[in-house]
């Protein structure tokens, strides 16, 4: 992976590298990203040392010294540490300026500039867990300071985990949040749910679940692949009469999207009044 509008790879420091930053940071690097341009910090030597020894990048536990090193710095902190994160890094971030970057869910670019100091390039990131295995779904927002540059090298950065959707607006951050980032759960309790049902119509329990399971992950290759839209490809399998068409009946009778729609209204609103 390339910074595109640059020839020299910037500096990345990753503030709290647990699951989400590492997800990120270790797509980065398989993509080409050189490892030796990455900074990690976390509370425990045992975290760093992982890190060090899985991906070969610099890790400190100064997260002042990490950001007075970078061009970029990453927020993977939680959202409940990260008000004292920023207090503490104000000096050093107002020093070098660089590109903040949150994945914090509901903290908003305001509180995080207010907290820093200032006056800086923000840009907010909604991400999902299947970034860990590459398949990730990111809702991006920047602030006006941030530069085409800084936005080419976000796009780069996600791109190596996943897809990345950048919204006009703060505040839809909450529905992408509805929708992906707290979307992996919806599709796993389908799967659960699925399962339960293959049980309960005679399958065995590992039977239901490889099933369950790699029919999901076959209908979204599908939709992920196809020319076609999702409500095509359903009616393309729903034969009139058929076993397919009588259970999809089923759902649109109990109101599968209405109960969707309730579902991911839940986690925007939730999300709204975590900001
Ligand atoms: P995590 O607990 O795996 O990672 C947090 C890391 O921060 C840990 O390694 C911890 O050692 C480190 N840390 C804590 N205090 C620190 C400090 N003072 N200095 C340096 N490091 C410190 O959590 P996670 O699941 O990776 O979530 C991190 C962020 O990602 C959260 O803000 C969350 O809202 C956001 N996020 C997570 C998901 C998800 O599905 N996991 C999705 C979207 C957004």
């Amino acid at each position: 992976m390339t910074c595109q509008t640059s020839s020299a790879p910037r500096t990345i420091a990753f503030i709290g590298a647990g699951n989400m930053a590492s997800a990120i940071f270790g797509g980065m690097i398989e993509a080409g990203y050189p490892a030796s341009h990455i900074i990690a910090t976390a509370r425990s030597r045992e975290t760093l040392d992982a890190l060090e020894q899985r991906y070969g990048v610099n890790t400190t536990h100064d997260n002042a010294d990490a950001v007075s090193r970078a061009d970029v710095v990453v927020l993977g902190v939680k959202p409940q540490m990260m008000h004292d994160v920023c207090q503490a890094l104000t000096p050093a971030v107002q020093a070098k300026k660089p590109l903040i970057v949150s994945v914090a869910a509901g903290i908003t670019c305001e509180s995080l500039e207010r907290w820093l100091g200032g006056d800086l390039a923000v840009i907010r990131c909604m991400p999902n867990t299947p970034s860990l295995v590459g398949v990730g779904a990111s809702g991006l927002f920047a602030t006006p300071q941030v530069t085409d540059e800084q936005r080419a090298l976000m796009d780069d950065m996600l791109t190596a985990v996943g897809i990345v959707e950048w919204v006009e607006e703060e505040g839809l951050l909450e529905a992408v949040t509805g929708v992906s980032g707290s979307g992996p759960a919806y599709f796993f309790l389908f799967i659960e749910s699925l399962e339960a049902a293959g049980i309960e119509l005679g399958l065995s329990a590992e039977t239901a679940r490889r099933l369950a399971i790699q029919t999901a992950r076959g209908a979204a290759e599908m939709a992920f692949t196809s020319e076609h839209e999702p409500a095509e490809l359903r009616r393309r399998v729903c034969s009139p009469n058929g076993t397919t068409e009588r259970a999809v009946n089923s759902f649109e009778n109990d109101d599968l999207r209405d109960i969707v729609a309730r579902a991911a209204k839940a986690s925007s609103v939730r999300a709204a009044e975590m900001a």
